[in-house]
């Protein structure tokens, strides 16, 4: 089977301020090109999800990695994921400590038994196999500070727009990865575990389809978000429609709004959001082009 490769992105649901629109789209166009680089030279679906995500982590226009989102206490929590349809290898890691890059550490634990690991054992464990822990003002930048004092302090709402950065990838041979990176919500409990490091909540790829969500996390877990999609997806229900079903669902039914991107082994980018907008970005052999 041959199938047009495609890399989309995200970097987060939610209202974009104006004067950051210029940079989102493109942080977003320039992660989608990364993914296509490593496709172009060889590199599968899941090398691609990774490198376009660590772009987006190294970014500190996004709540990802450099300029995440911050704890209550004004700590440092990481949730990411990293999933390959074609094998259904997953591996999340949540509530982790300072790293640069949590999508390389998620990559790391790909081929282990254990798909989820969390807190301080989680660090220790990315530690062990050679990843460094950075201290939080490493990652912590003067713009994530700001809208944190706004939301602990000032009683501002957390706004998505930060945003979280996720990755779907179809490589030629029409196999499909999904991949998820986030600081989570500004201003949350420390320990908190949002959606983007469960498998079939906020990250999730089989050979139908492979999603990557943003938005209220707690919402897309009521609502059991890409575990549902995919079974529609897979039940023959068109992309596009079930992306909207299923995150106005998570809207009217959960409380939480929020947005998500999707690919399937032909067609596509497929993307939808509830929010005010989600910065996204596509790159595919026959073109590439990003929206806010
Ligand atoms: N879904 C993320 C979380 O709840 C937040 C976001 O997408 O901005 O942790």
């Amino acid at each position: 089977m041959s199938a047009e490769p495609l890399v989309l992105v995200h970097g987060g649901a939610g209202s974009v301020p104006a004067a950051s629109q210029a940079a989102h789209r493109e942080g977003c166009l320039a992660a989608a090109r990364a993914g296509g680089g490593v496709l172009k030279s060889g590199g599968n679906a899941v090398e691609a999800a990774a490198a376009a995500v660590e772009v987006m982590e190294n970014n500190p226009v996004y709540n990802a990695g450099l300029g995440c989102a911050l704890t209550r206490d004004g700590g440092v929590s990481l949730d990411t994921a990293l999933m390959c349809g074609a094998t259904l290898d997953a591996a999340g890691l949540a509530v982790l400590a300072p790293f640069a890059n949590p999508i390389r550490i998620a990559q790391a634990l790909l081929p282990e038994k254990e798909v989820l690991l969390a807190g301080e054992d989680a660090s220790l464990w990315a530690e062990s196999n050679g990843f460094s822990r950075l201290s939080a003002d490493d990652l912590i930048t003067e713009s994530s500070r700001e809208q944190w004092h706004k939301v602990v302090h000032e009683g501002a709402s957390a706004n998505f727009a930060g945003g979280t950065v996720g990755a779907v990838v179809r490589c030629t041979d029409g196999r499909l990865a999904a991949a998820t990176s986030t600081g989570g919500t500004m201003g949350k409990t420390p320990g908190r575990v949002g959606d983007s490091p469960l498998i079939g909540v906020g990250t999730y790829a089989n050979s139908y389809c492979a999603i990557s969500a943003t938005g209220e996390g707690e919402s897309f877990m009521r609502a059991a978000f890409a575990s549902r999609v995919a079974q529609l997806v897979r039940a023959g229900g068109c992309p596009d429609h079930v992306l909207e079903e299923i995150l106005v669902l998570v809207q009217l039914r959960y409380g939480g709004e929020g947005g998500a991107i999707l690919v399937t082994p032909e067609g596509g980018p497929h993307s939808f959001c509830t929010t005010p907008g989600m910065s996204h970005g596509w790159w595919s052999p026959s073109g590439e082009g990003c929206a806010v």
